[in-house]
């Protein structure tokens, strides 16, 4: 790969087969003081491609913030080629206040590209942009599900894009879920301006889980040796199924959920997912699958509201399900699939479907 302009880019003074910080000034705040984001930037000896991990462009969903602790203290691969810039944290006033939003009510992921001559969120995505996005070739976000939802872990990218498909299969979780993001959102700028992106959405908000930090980084370590930038093979998962389509079911009463499915779960058309009761125990209604399907994501909070989103569910092909099903009966409790399982149920309650007689 021919030698490629460094003057500026923010990584220029950390000398190749290096890895170094390198701060990033990004605003003030509101009494004055220099905000800066930490970043932290990987070399490896040879040119090669230069891509970005971020992490916090929602300020509550530190799993990635973790995972790139967990990549810069614990060095499981060396760089050869090429350089990583890892981002623990983009939006920093939002971290420091344990928020998704920029101090202005913005969402930082709706800003991008950005501008510098617009709002405090605008600005910021800008300076992120240009510092960080525009002198890489690809990306990865690292996001959680919303506050008070879980996701098991799957990447999200625009399937339709040939180059931007291979390196989120190279990612290598189980779950693909297709689409371009929201306008605004950093994936989908990156990708506009020719960098594939893909963003990885696992776990909740407020926490760093450790099957979700392994799930990350041995996502990042997939996509470096597919880009030939270090010297490991690609761990493949067991399963792999993209999906284009997915529904939120949501609560028809105000009640006390039950659940019966955890993130991970297949699950076939007419299941119960969650009970809906009073506190009393009293029963409203059973909230089933419409379709055979995978829980993607579901509610933490098992106190819903009429409208409140209960259980995200993914709706692969028949085929691809079934396959996928045959897999998961045959894995072992240590895989890291059913590790995940099992460490997101944690959060819920589950229990099994008992029919009323
Ligand atoms: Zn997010």
């Amino acid at each position: 790969m021919a030698e490629r302009d460094e003057k500026g880019w923010i990584g220029a003074s950390i000398e190749r087969g290096c890895s170094g910080g390198a701060p990033l000034r990004v605003s003030t705040s509101y009494s004055g003081a220099i905000i800066e984001i930490p970043i932290f930037v990987l070399r490896g000896r040879e040119p090669g491609p230069r891509v970005f991990v971020t992490a916090a462009v929602h300020g509550d969903e530190i799993n990635g913030t973790g995972a790139i602790r967990e990549i810069i203290t614990s060095e499981p691969f060396t760089i050869l080629r090429g350089d990583v810039v890892l981002v623990p944290v983009v939006n920093m006033m939002g971290f420091d206040q344990h928020m998704r939003y920029m101090p202005d009510r913005r969402d930082l992921n709706r800003s991008f590209p950005g501008s510098a001559g617009g709002s405090l969120a605008s600005r910021m995505a800008r300076a992120v942009y240009d510092a960080i996005v525009e002198p890489c070739d690809y990306g990865i976000d690292l996001h959680t599900a919303a506050v008070r939802r879980t996701n098991f872990p799957n990447v999200r990218a625009d399937m339709e894009n040939p180059a931007l498909a291979k390196f989120a299969r190279a990612f290598g979780t189980e779950l693909i879920v297709s689409g371009r993001g929201p306008v605004g959102a950093l994936r989908r700028s990156a990708c506009d301006a020719g960098k594939p992106t893909i963003i990885l959405e696992a776990g909740e908000v407020w926490k760093v889980e450790p099957a979700v930090v392994e799930y990350a980084v041995r996502g990042i370590t997939n996509c470096l040796a597919y880009l030939g930038m270090i010297d490991a093979p690609i761990k493949k998962p067991a399963y792999q199924i993209e999906v284009d389509s997915t529904k939120w079911l949501r609560a028809e009463h105000g009640g006390f959920l039950q659940f019966h499915v955890a993130p991970g779960d297949i699950v076939e058309a007419g299941e119960a997912l969650a009970t809906n009761t009073s506190l009393t125990g009293e029963r409203h209604n059973v909230i089933e699958a419409p379709r055979d399907g995978v829980v993607l994501g579901m509610t933490t909070l098992p106190s819903v509201a009429p409208g409140d989103p209960v259980c995200h569910l993914a709706y692969p092909k028949a085929r691809a399900l079934r396959k996928a099903e045959k897999v998961i009966d045959a894995m072992s409790d240590d895989h890291l699939h059913e590790r995940t399982r099992e460490d997101l149920a944690r959060n819920i309650v589950v229990q099994d479907h008992e029919q009323e007689g």
